[in-house]
């Protein structure tokens, strides 16, 4: 039986959870892992592995790049596709980025934190309650367990029960998307490095997306605002086919395509407004801080280098002894420092977007720019 008291509580063992693992590997703490999941386990997800992703993972030891590279399940994405009434732009990635399957990808990272660290595992346990008293927090699992800890560091994704209960976070349709995929098979017409991304103008600035992935299977997927959503009182699901039909690059695609499992949903809570993600005893991570990109969706990067982020102020409380809420702005502040201003852009230029459609088509019409594909390539 693992011990029931712990340095440190990370909650959730997604990218942000497992990376703070892996980045407290040396640290001489104890650390313990916890997941209601047992892994491998799905996540609804695109499943584009972003740059900052590759590059935060290799920043924490050359081991896991080298077993990285060495991981057969993924695709390296060399360039990504956008169409928006019959015109196409594309442009070519510079950093390392790929696709693979969340089921696999994380199980990668999982895996990682098994071999390569002393964290105490405990998956299908999941956290119901957290209480704080004078030496850390008591945490209560579903199966009526307590557990305690000195820092407790939330990760555990976009519905984070601890978000709701450390800061009282809750949806803001605003700022959070709604989305739906399904992963298909046979999907025989698509370059396996190449991402696609179409438009379609009474959506904009929300997208389907075929990204693919190993063995000629393809992640096919939409999200909207969840405002918009509500206000235009739409069903995604349906909205997802239709948008299949009414799009003839995209039916092309798909041709001869077969859809396998349910088309599934999960919202997205995205960056570029300033929340409180700490206080005393305690950090968010990932979703739970909602930290996605505004633009692209992107938030596996984001997710672990918040993890990163805050294994660096872990080890910095435990040297001084500090766990004030004060001193846990110093996480609030790197994160901030780290991902702030590229969020807030982000979030400036979906607004914009969304508010003045036209001009996606001055983007498409100036395809060739090599300045307006900078800008493109950057905000993806
Ligand atoms: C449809 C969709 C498409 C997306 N596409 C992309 C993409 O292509 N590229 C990209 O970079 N990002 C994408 N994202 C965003 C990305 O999925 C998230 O940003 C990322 O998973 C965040 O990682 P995380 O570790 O914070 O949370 P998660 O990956 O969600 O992990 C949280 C973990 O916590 C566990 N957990 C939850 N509650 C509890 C509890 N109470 N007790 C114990 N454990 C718990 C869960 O089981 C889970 O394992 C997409 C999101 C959606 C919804």
């Amino acid at each position: 039986m693992p011990s029931t008291k712990s340095d440190i509580i990370i909650a959730g063992a997604g990218p942000a959870g497992t990376t703070c693992a892996l980045a407290l590997a040396e640290a001489g703490l104890s650390v313990a892992l916890i997941d209601k999941a047992s892994f491998p386990r799905d996540k609804v997800c695109g499943d584009a592995i972003p740059g900052r992703a590759v590059k935060t993972l290799y920043s924490l030891n050359p081991k896991f790049k080298e077993e990285f590279l060495a991981f057969p399940l993924k695709l390296q994405t060399r360039s990504t596709a956008l169409y928006y009434r019959n015109r196409e732009l594309s442009f070519n990635w510079v950093g390392e980025a790929y696709t693979s399957a969340r089921l696999d990808f994380d199980n990668f990272l999982f895996s990682l934190v098994r071999a390569h660290t002393g964290t105490t595992i405990l998956q299908e346990t999941e956290i119901k309650e957290a209480q704080q008293g004078k030496e850390g927090f008591t945490l209560t699992t579903s199966d009526g367990r307590t557990l305690n800890c000195k820092l407790l560091i939330a990760a555990d994704g976009a519905n984070s029960t601890l978000a709701r209960k450390l800061i009282n976070r809750t949806i803001n349709r605003n700022n959070h998307v709604g989305s739906v995929r399904a992963y298909y098979s046979n999907v025989t017409t698509l370059n396996p490095h190449t991402t696609e991304v179409y438009f379609l103008e009474e959506f904009l600035p929300s997208y389907l997306w075929i990204f693919p992935l190993p063995d000629n299977r393809a992640n096919v997927g939409f999200g909207m605002l969840s405002s918009e959503i509500s206000r235009r009182k739409l069903d995604l699901k349906k909205l997802f086919y239709e948008f299949i039909e009414r799009s003839p690059k995209v039916s092309q695609r798909l041709q001869g395509a077969i859809q396998e499992g349910p088309l599934q949903g999960f919202g997205l809570p995205l960056g570029g407004r300033r929340l409180p993600i700490s206080g005393s005893n305690y950090m968010l991570t990932g979703d739970a801080a909602s930290i996605i990109d505004p633009m692209s969706g992107d938030g596996i990067g984001n997710a672990m280098v918040s993890g990163k982020l805050a294994a660096a102020q872990a080890l910095q409380c435990f040297a001084t002894g500090n766990f004030s809420a004060q001193a846990m702005q110093k996480y609030d502040a790197a994160l901030y420092n780290t991902l702030g201003s590229e969020l807030r852009l982000h979030l400036r230029t979906r607004n914009a977007l969304a508010r003045m459609p036209f001009l996606l088509n001055g983007i498409f019409a100036l395809a060739g720019n090599r300045h307006i594909k900078r800008l493109v390539q950057k905000a993806l």
